[in-house]
């Protein structure tokens, strides 16, 4: 059975201030959809994106309550909240990632509540085994290698939770519960620095840095070898909307296959910049697991459909963003220097 939400109908995307979210928003309101109910719990300044035709909530949805009022009247609910971030954040923070399920929790009894038509969770490659990521020549991980469980502490067993709770609420209630496995998903507004950060935009940050200051040297977490796929934010959104209309219950991965060490990412990155850097490598900093791909078989198969959008592409986009956020940045102090000087 496909679903059809019609442009009419609500749609709610929770984690709406955040990078994903924000994306998630704007493109449904550009695909024409009336009624987005947007929520967040950051104050709407430091939304990365806050569309003005969306109805845009501050609330906690840790809180039932608020979880209720979320998914009144919606046709379709995009989960995308979570107090996560990069490899730095979720080695350190590991509570405050399992603390996400009480919004997992609370909008899954929400939106069971209200009659959700359908009910997207934005879940992670951090719920496969640890034991399948152990070498940088990773074989690709298919859906079935997160059981038997030992996914990342913390932020991965939550996610993993989560996942089931999905699909028991989906048996057992009958809301219509879709999974998408998020596989590091990386593009402009987002995070790049304040610690949540992940790989591609904390590497550009640095080199951004370099450029502007003339330090050429950039310090790397492990030794560069470490192997990740990169998904653009274009193909995570084009894969969750096809996920959500799908007919595929279980968990799907959504992510590149195209595995790359964090040294070529620095490579691509340096050559969008125009520069070489000394590169330092900090063996004590949290890297993750050694290696890690999606195999993307099951998506294929189901959907007919991939990620395909050039890394490299992919990566210009987001360097120029955070190039000029940066720059900008530099130009406001510098004024403020002058006029205090
Ligand atoms: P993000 O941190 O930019 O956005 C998450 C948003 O959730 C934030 O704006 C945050 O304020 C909000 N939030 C946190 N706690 C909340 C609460 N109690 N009530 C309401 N809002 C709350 O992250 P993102 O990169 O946009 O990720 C979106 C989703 O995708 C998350 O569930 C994340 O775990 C998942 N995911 C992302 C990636 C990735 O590479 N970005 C990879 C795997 C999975």
């Amino acid at each position: 059975m496909r679903m059809t939400v019609g442009k009419d109908d609500l749609v709610v995307v929770t984690g709406a201030g955040g990078f994903i979210g924000g994306w998630l928003v704007r493109h449904m309101l550009d695909s024409g959809f009336g009624k987005v109910r947007a929520i967040d719990l950051k104050p709407r300044e430091h939304w990365f994106q806050l569309s003005p035709q969306a109805e845009n909530v501050i609330g906690d949805l840790r809180e039932l309550a608020v979880c209720t009022a979320a998914c009144k009247g919606a046709a379709a609910v995009y989960n995308l909240a979570a107090d996560m971030g990069g490899m730095g954040f979720i080695e350190a923070h590991k509570a405050e990632c399992m603390i996400s399920v009480l919004i997992n929790t609370h909008m899954l009894m929400a939106a069971k509540e209200a009659g959700v038509g359908r009910y997207f969770f934005a879940s992670s490659a951090c719920v496969y085994a640890a034991d399948k990521q152990t070498s940088a020549a990773v074989t690709p991980l298919r859906e079935e290698d997160a059981y038997p469980a030992m996914p990342e502490d913390g932020y991965g067993w939550e996610k993993l939770f989560s996942e089931r709770m999905c699909r028991h609420f989906r048996e057992d209630f009958g809301l219509s519960t879709r999974i998408g496995r998020y596989h590091n998903v990386y593009g402009p507004h987002g995070t790049y620095d304040g610690g949540r950060e992940k790989a591609p935009a904390a590497i550009c940050r640095k080199v951004v840095e370099a450029k502007l200051s003339g330090r050429h040297e950039i310090e790397i977490w492990g030794d560069g070898e470490q192997t990740r796929s990169f998904m653009y934010i274009d193909d995570c959104l084009h894969g969750t909307l096809r996920i959500m209309a799908s007919d595929c219950a279980e968990p799907i991965n959504l992510g590149s296959s195209r595995l790359v060490t964090i040294n070529q990412l620095v490579d691509i990155v340096e050559s969008i910049a125009g520069l070489k850097l000394l590169r330092r490598y900090d063996l004590h900093a949290p890297t993750g697991v050694r290696g890690r791909n999606s195999d993307n078989t099951m998506i294929q198969h189901l959907l007919a459909w991939q990620p395909s959008i050039a890394l490299e592409d992919g990566i210009e986009k987001t360097y120029r963003w955070i190039y000029d956020r940066m720059s900008a940045a530099e130009g406001v102090e510098c004024r403020a220097a002058l006029a205090g000087g």
